[in-house]
């Protein structure tokens, strides 16, 4: 038994499922996680000493790698200040000026603790503005655990095949209502049925969380004529799209200008942070300024603003980075394409720049209904393989890999060896 498997058991008896997140957990892929103890560049080390190429990530914030040191000097530093007041800082001003300075659609920026916060408070703040209480979201984007968005979620509740949580009342989801992705007829029907009434259509403009579906030409330039028309409000939910697809996010690689945009992940540097932000006449109604309440103990945390902000300004000196994340996504996946092709595997690759997923089904992924029929148990398996030749994946079907600034060639070639390797497997 390894120690990972040891903590395990330890952890099985004290926190529900051992994890503190479900996806962490390697249940519907049959194993145990492995537990962590430390990361550099783009790997991870178990606590074995057994060392990972690492496509997780953390989910997306290490965009830059593990552990990089101009952020740890920036962080080190805060904390020898203190951890926190409750009583503005400097640091708040400078990480709301930096996204309203360097993002053209954003005005003002309210920062929280998770991605979560962040989307809760925006629907909050669009049904504040727009004073309509319905919302539109898309089945398999997930957007956090707050009650009124757990309908047809993607990410954790889709591994375990599950369209909705329990403890959730049926009053929390009445007004959220659920189009398919890449289906503008179905988001066109529900403002028909529901004239004046919807505040905001929530969607992920590149889909991460049922593994990664791009949005089809037209889809959002659609949502956001479809809004205008409406006078309802259109969010970009970029927790993973953000400061990842291009420093402006998916906003900036499809020129398209959402009313609201949240944040999460990447805008942390690792720490927990989430943000949310848009026009002044919308971001004006969050209290004290207006009557929209939205608060946190620990929010613009300085030590959080600290790994946050400087992660954000290497991004911004280095908009190479983009060039390069985007070079390598077309090289690791472009080639798992041409391997799946060349073995006739019954396999999609979807991939937008450094996100990408191989799905287990030979239909093209364009949506919620479709991801759903990949082969799970065969996801399985892959992943065991990959994992037994220290690839480190995300153990679901229907998560995205995340590839970093710090993956070299040599690690993309060596991942895709243990690709090859899987393929001839099934042979
Ligand atoms: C991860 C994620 C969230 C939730 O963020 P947390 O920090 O986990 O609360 C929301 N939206 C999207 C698109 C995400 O990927």
């Amino acid at each position: 038994m390894g120690k990972s498997e040891e903590l395990m058991e330890r952890a099985l008896k004290y926190i529900p499922g051992g994890v503190n997140s479900p996806v962490r957990a390697y249940g519907n892929v049959g194993m145990t996680p492995r537990f962590i103890q430390g990361a550099t560049g783009p790997y991870i080390f178990d606590a074995d000493g057994e060392k990972y190429i690492d496509y997780i990530c953390s989910w997306g914030p290490m965009i830059l790698g593990h552990n990089g040191q101009r952020v740890l000097k920036k962080v080190v530093r805060a904390c020898e200040d203190g951890l926190s007041f409750g009583a503005p800082t400097e640091i708040e001003v400078d990480m709301a000026e930096f996204i309203c300075e360097h993002i053209p659609h954003i005005e003002m920026v309210r920062m929280v603790n998770s991605g979560t916060e962040a989307v809760m408070s925006a629907i909050r703040a669009a049904r504040g503005y727009t004073g309509r209480n319905k919302i539109i979201k898309f089945s398999g984007c997930y957007h956090g655990h707050s009650d009124c968005l757990l309908v047809d979620a993607g990410s954790g509740l889709m591994t375990a095949g599950i369209p909705g949580s329990a403890g959730v009342p049926e009053g929390c989801t009445r007004d959220t209502l659920t189009a398919a992705y890449n289906d503008l007829p179905s988001v066109e029907r529900l403002f028909e049925a529901n004239p004046g009434e919807i505040a905001a259509v929530i969607v992920e403009p590149v889909a991460a969380n049922m593994g990664v579906v791009l949005p089809e030409n037209g889809f959002l330039e659609g949502l956001r004529q479809i809004c205008t028309n409406e006078g309802a409000l259109l969010i970009f939910d970029e927790v993973i799209t953000g400061f990842r697809l291009a420093f402006g996010g998916a906003a900036e690689k499809f020129g398209i200008a959402p009313d609201l945009v949240t944040y999460g992940k990447i805008i942390g540097g690792g720490m927990p942070v989430g943000a949310y932000g848009g026009r002044h006449e919308v971001m004006e109604m969050v209290a004290p300024l207006g009557p929209v309440y939205q608060a946190g103990t620990l929010s613009g945390n300085p030590v959080a603003m600290a790994a946050g902000l400087e992660q954000l300004h290497i991004l911004w000196e280095h908009p190479e980075y983009y060039t390069e994340l985007e070079k390598k996504g077309e090289k690791l996946y472009g080639r798992m394409e041409e391997l799946v092709k060349l073995y006739g595997a019954p396999c999609t690759v979807n991939a937008a720049g450094s996100l990408g997923c191989v799905f287990f089904t030979d239909s093209k992924v364009t949506n919620y209904t479709i991801a759903k029929t990949a082969d799970t148990v065969e996801f399985a398996r892959y992943f065991k393989y990959m994992l037994d030749r220290r690839i480190h994946l995300a153990p679901s079907q229907f998560e995205a890999m995340f590839l970093s600034e710090a993956h070299t060639d040599d690690n993309i070639e060596e991942t895709l060896e243990a690709f090859e390797g899987y393929l001839k497997t099934r042979e």
